[in-house]
């Protein structure tokens, strides 16, 4: 199937590693051109030279997507390079799964108000082309709530869908869709679930087998439905929240 998404620019907020460097990378290889953001520099750099080793053209901006003049410096960035953007994705988290204030004000700082910070940065300019694709980075947590005392993280995770679905409804006259995207627990070197499986087995167990494949998922299997769901084949979707977790999320809904 062609995407047709060649040529199409994207910028992917939270994108060194993980999930997001993957939906990079699978943009990338559907002909997309693409700006990566996060903080790390070094990482970072590392990201964009593993896409242009793969023959992509890829800018990176480091990005604290809990400021507002680091997200309208990458999105300012991203025109003057680039001349365009199509598409948005909201993916970075504090990944604050704890149960205090603190942990409140960073999952609000970075999960929901970075994707606020990048909405509002380039929805004026997807209004005018007529045209745009956002999606956010939400979580199965956002939909199903464990035992955890992860109050914020489930909390905001849950309203990025509410987020989603409200923008879809207001901007699909001016051509833009807005999607979630709920990963359920994905694995990969140096992420949160090796460090779970090294750190407390029990708990990885635990999710391994609440998976009716009997394994977690990887970026990559994530990536694949991201970039399709951003993509112009999916030009009839808009305002849905898509499990993509092997089964883990078991309401029916
Ligand atoms: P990750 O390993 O923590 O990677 C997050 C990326 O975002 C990194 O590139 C990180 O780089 C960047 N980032 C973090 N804070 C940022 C900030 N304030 N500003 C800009 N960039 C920032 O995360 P992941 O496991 O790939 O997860 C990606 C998304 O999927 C998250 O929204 C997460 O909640 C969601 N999700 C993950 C899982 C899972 O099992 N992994 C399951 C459900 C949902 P820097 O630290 O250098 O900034």
């Amino acid at each position: 199937m062609d995407l047709r998404i060649s040529g199409k620019v994207a910028v992917v907020g939270g994108a060194s590693r993980g999930i997001g460097l993957a939906i990079a990378k699978g943009l990338v290889d559907e002909g997309a051109k693409v700006v990566i953001a996060a903080r790390g520099e070094e990482a970072l750099l590392a990201a964009q030279r593993d896409i242009q080793a793969a023959g992509g053209e890829v800018l990176s901006v480091v990005c604290d997507l809990s400021d507002d003049g680091s997200v309208t410096n990458l999105m300012a960035q991203a025109f003057e390079h680039f001349g365009k953007v199509d598409i948005v994705v909201s993916n970075a988290s504090a990944l604050s799964i704890g149960p205090d204030r603190a942990d409140w004000d960073a999952c609000l700082a970075v999960d929901l108000l970075g994707a606020v910070r990048l909405v509002e940065a380039a929805v004026p300019k997807m209004r005018d082309q007529k045209s745009g694709s956002i999606l956010f980075v939400s979580s199965g947590s956002g939909v199903e709530a464990t035992p955890g005392a992860d109050f914020a993280y489930t909390s905001v995770k849950a309203t990025l869908i509410a987020y989603a679905k409200k923008l879809a409804v207001v901007e699909a006259a001016n051509g833009i869709r807005v999607n979630a995207i709920l990963p359920g627990s994905t694995e990969f070197p140096g992420g949160v679930w090796d460090m779970m499986r090294q750190h407390n087995p029990a708990f990885y167990e635990m999710a391994r087998a609440s998976i009716p494949f009997g394994r977690l998922g990887v970026p990559e299997e994530v990536a694949d439905a991201a970039v399709w769901l951003v993509s112009e084949r999916a030009a009839w979707v808009t305002g849905v929240a898509l499990s993509v977790d092997g089964g883990q999320a078991k309401a029916i809904r």
